[in-house]
């Protein structure tokens, strides 16, 4: 490892979307970070110190990596996307398969390492279908989780994942971490392709759409979330990763909108009258927002931060990809 004087963090998906901002705000605190990931970030270079290319279900790859006592280990590798990828059933086994895989093998690596904090990413997608049918009111507080019903293969593995590390704290006097993050965005995240979520998708169709135009949106637009900008995420994991609460505790936004309203808001950053096309397609639950009461409680902390703010960011830099691409096809 680096210069042994500073402190130390290992990012797992570092060149992933909430991974590579992560490191980048790793940086900037002066820690000396190793990243790993199948590739590299996609719309920057890392800011990290070391760079390893490594699929972590290879449990060697993560024995490699945890090659010596990390001040903090950040896991959020796993296999997912937006709607379009969890939902649609197609990816199922990869899914769960993937995501366990890499659980079970940086668990069993920092155990024998003696690494004994790791801060893992579990998603709002663990709750219960039957509290998330009213779109007014979504019941996510972190008690609410059990009897367990999730309403996708992607939230039983985070489901099984977290409790697996609550599982090492008991058994093996580790101090793992685990947060629920819902609907994390912003700059930098995947905006086209089928693994993008909601508000990149929204942002990229409007960003093409001409003035007056229509853009297609899944169901009918009613069915509610709440959006977390990246920055207010990083805040949260950070606080939570050296606080002394295990969870798991929401990491969320509270300014619940329909799909309609996301629509709307992006509309008007645009500067655009755009009309809403409703299709059939994957929808996920009809109604999630954040319960931010624990976070409050046990870290003194709640992300505060609009979403239309964290919108206005998000489309910049979205339309900016979008124009890029055109002059890509018109040089061709
Ligand atoms: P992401 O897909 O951008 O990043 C995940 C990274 O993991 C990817 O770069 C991917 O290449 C990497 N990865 C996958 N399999 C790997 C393997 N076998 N070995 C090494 N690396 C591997 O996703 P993200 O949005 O940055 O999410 C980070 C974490 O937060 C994930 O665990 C995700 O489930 C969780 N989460 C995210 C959100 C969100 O809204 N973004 C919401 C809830 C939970």
């Amino acid at each position: 490892m680096g210069n042994e004087t500073k402190r130390s963090a290992l990012v797992c998906g570092a060149g992933g979307f909430i991974g590579s901002h992560l490191v980048s705000r790793l940086k900037r605190e002066e820690y000396w970070v190793r990243g790993v990931d199948l590739k590299f970030p996609c719309y920057s270079e890392t800011a990290a110190d070391d760079f390893v290319v490594g699929d972590l279900r290879d449990p060697l790859v993560c024995r490699q990596i945890v090659d010596g006592r990390f001040d903090e280990v950040y896991q959020l590798a796993a296999d997912m996307g937006g709607a379009g990828y969890i939902f649609t059933g197609e990816h199922d086994a990869d899914v769960m398969h993937n995501s366990a895989s890499i659980n079970l093998n940086m668990l069993d690596a920092c155990r024998k390492r003696n690494v004994r904090k790791v801060f893992y990413s579990s998603s709002a997608c663990i709750y219960p279908a039957y509290n998330q049918t009213d779109p007014d009111n979504p019941v996510c507080s972190e008690e609410s989780a059990y009897p367990a019903a999730p309403d996708s293969e992607y939230g039983w593995e985070k489901l099984f994942s977290e409790r697996l590390y609550v599982a090492y704290n008991r058994n093996y006097g580790m101090t793992n971490r685990v947060a629920r993050y819902h609907n994390i965005f912003g700059p930098e995240g995947t905006w086209e392709g089928g693994k993008e979520k909601a508000p990149a998708a929204v942002c990229r169709k409007v960003a093409r759409a001409a003035n007056n135009g229509e853009i297609e949106i899944w169901g009918d637009g009613m069915q509610t979330r709440s959006f977390l900008y990246i920055d207010e995420c990083l805040e949260g994991t950070i606080r939570l990763a050296r606080s002394g609460f295990e969870g798991p505790v929401n990491i969320g936004s509270e300014e619940m909108v329909t799909i309609n309203q996301l629509v709307d808001l992006v509309a008007d950053i645009a500067g655009k009258r755009i009309r809403k096309k409703h299709i059939a397609g994957p929808l996920g639950v009809r109604g999630r927002n954040s319960d931010n009461r624990l976070i409050k409680e046990r870290l003194g902390w709640r992300p505060s931060m609009a979403l239309r703010d964290g919108l206005a960011k998000t489309y910049e830099w979205v339309e900016r990809q979008v124009y890029r691409n055109e002059l890509r096809v018109e040089a061709a």
